[in-house]
């Protein structure tokens, strides 16, 4: 006869504060917690090591964190379905607790196994939503005020296990070597570059430090490629892999700017405003993942067909050269350099690589947005597909942005700061002619390429025909679009106002705010 045993399957809420699943388990039967490494996943042509490193140190920490209310984490290298088979040879499952996965389209099809496995199994499988993502939602109309309701509701405490239980030797001894390995597996990634590393804890501490001093300066160099490496908050792998919630950081911003308020004065009241600006792109953030879990087919298809009529062939030529920082064009090569030694860059940097490539040099979205989703350590499904969709010009209801990478350098990147941090091999370019070495008299002594592409012709080129596109699409795929996926007006002002009275759709200012 097996034991009978629950289990709280960790995803991408790799925590303990505000984890609904360790506040909703039933605290005195037998209880693990498992996370699975599943290979289908982690073949995904959008995987990398940049991942799994974060995913790993964050694991180690919550191992500790769990083992201090009872419960054991185990390490299984199986897909899913194959995972809970495994356990099912030692165990009888009862109940699986986990949170909604707004994933690609590998893991919504892993979802949907799962589901089907469990009903099969008479096994309960209750999961808990994702920040202030909503599942089968019915309108984009009732979605602001979700949103609002579940950022105000109560952080939910993780409870202590009453039950004492140990486990089989052979499945505990089985999840230590698998442990191992990726344990090791990290340290060899986190030795050869410098990414963030992931944990419950140390997403705190970058928090607390962000919202004491960095903030104070956020929303004014949000766009600058060398100061924003420090203003910006840099919890988006945080956010991604669930080390924080997104109502945890939003109730710790308020209380941040509760405290700032009673100070009055102007330098506080300026921080209050970057802070507010802060707490925006808080809400953005499911904003864009609701747009992925309603229409999952965003990752490969365009959202208005009308450009399915263009950008049919892949250059990999020059896609290569884009990605090896040889492309020439100063700024674009710094942010793919610091991409692949931090695994980040600002927002402005990502939407200027995307419209470079898919504007500029007319690339297909779908040949570009895993080789980047494998440079962002915060790589997010529903953030990265419909942004990615936005700068490549593809929504249908955003307004249409080429960006300039020479232009936005001189402009964001004055000193040049960015460009000598990451291409050392521009350092004894002079200042004057760093963001377009090729016009400099000495370009040839450099062992640096000229530009790949002549910008402002492309760009001239690229605004004809995107905008004849747009123009020419049809009022009903338009409205369809707006109604399934544009945002309706959001205030984070300081009375907290987050209902609008007039109804209307605000998509455009996610990009005129930069
Ligand atoms: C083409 C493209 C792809 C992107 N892909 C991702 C991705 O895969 N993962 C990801 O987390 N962000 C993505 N972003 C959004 C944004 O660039 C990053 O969230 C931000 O740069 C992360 O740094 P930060 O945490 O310091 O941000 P902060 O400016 O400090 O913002 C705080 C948090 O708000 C959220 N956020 C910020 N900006 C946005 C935005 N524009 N849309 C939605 N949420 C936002 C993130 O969770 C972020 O951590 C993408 C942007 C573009 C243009």
């Amino acid at each position: 006869m097996k034991d009978t045993i629950n289990i709280i399957w960790f995803k991408k809420d790799l925590r303990i504060t505000d984890n609904q699943c360790l506040f909703e388990y039933e605290t005195s039967l037998p209880t693990i917690a498992v996370y699975f490494f599943e290979s289908d996943i982690i073949r995904q042509s959008d995987f990398s090591d940049f991942h799994l490193q974060f995913i790993v140190s964050s694991l180690i920490h919550l191992e500790s964190s769990l083992k201090k209310i009872g419960i054991q984490l185990l390490y299984i290298p199986l897909n899913a379905v194959d995972g809970l088979e495994y356990i099912g040879k030692y165990y009888s499952i009862k109940k699986i607790f986990a949170h909604e996965e707004t994933g690609n389209l590998k893991s919504f099809e892993r979802d949907k196994d799962v589901i089907h496995y469990t009903n099969k199994n008479n096994i309960k499988f209750i999961e808990y939503p994702t920040n202030g993502v909503v599942r089968r939602l019915k309108s984009r109309d009732s979605w602001n005020k979700i949103w609002k309701s579940r950022m105000s509701h109560q952080i939910y405490e993780a409870k202590k296990t009453t039950c004492d239980f140990e486990l089989i030797s052979e499945f505990s001894s089985n999840s230590k070597n698998c442990r191992k390995y990726y344990k090791h597996l990290f340290e060899t990634i986190a030795q050869q570059r410098n990414l963030q590393k992931g944990g419950e804890e140390l997403g705190k501490s970058i928090l607390k430090n962000f919202l004491s001093t960095r903030s104070s300066s956020y929303m004014y160099n949000i766009s600058k490629p060398f100061e924003s490496q420090s203003t910006c908050s840099r919890l988006s792998p945080y956010i991604t892999y669930g080390c924080l919630s997104v109502k945890y950081v939003f109730k710790e911003t308020q209380k941040r700017m509760f405290e700032l308020g009673q100070l009055r004065s102007t330098a506080a009241q300026n921080h209050i405003k970057s802070l507010e600006y802060f707490l925006s792109r808080l809400h953005w953030q499911s904003h864009f993942i609701q747009k992925l879990e309603d229409e999952p087919e965003m990752e490969i298809k365009n959202l208005n067909p009308d450009f399915n009529s263009i950008r049919n062939d892949t250059d990999t030529g020059l896609i290569d050269a884009v990605f090896s920082a040889r492309s020439g064009i100063p700024y674009i090569d710094a942010t793919v350099r610091e991409l692949q030694i931090t695994g980040w860059t600002n927002f402005r940097s990502r939407a200027t690589l995307v419209s470079f490539l898919c504007n500029t040099c007319m690339q297909p979205w779908q040949s570009v947005a895993s080789k980047i989703a494998q440079l962002f350590t915060d790589y997010e499904p529903g953030i990265h597909y419909p942004q990615i969709q936005m700068q490549a010009a593809t929504t249908g209801i955003n307004t249409i942005r080429i960006y300039n990478p020479v232009y936005n350098g001189k402009q964001k990147d004055i000193f040049g700061k960015f460009i000598y941090q990451y291409l050392p091999e521009l350092r004894t370019v002079p200042i004057d002619f760093i963001h377009e070495p090729h016009l400099w008299d000495l370009f040839e002594t450099l062992e640096y390429p000229h530009p790949i592409i002549d910008i402002k012709q492309a760009n001239k080129e690229a605004k004809d025909i995107l905008w004849k596109i747009k123009g020419n699409t049809s009022k009903e795929t338009k409205n369809k679009i707006i109604k399934k996926h544009a945002s309706r007006t959001f205030h984070s002002d300081r009375k907290n106002n987050t209902s609008s009275k007039k109804k209307h759709t605000s998509e455009n200012n996610q990009t005129t705010l930069f």
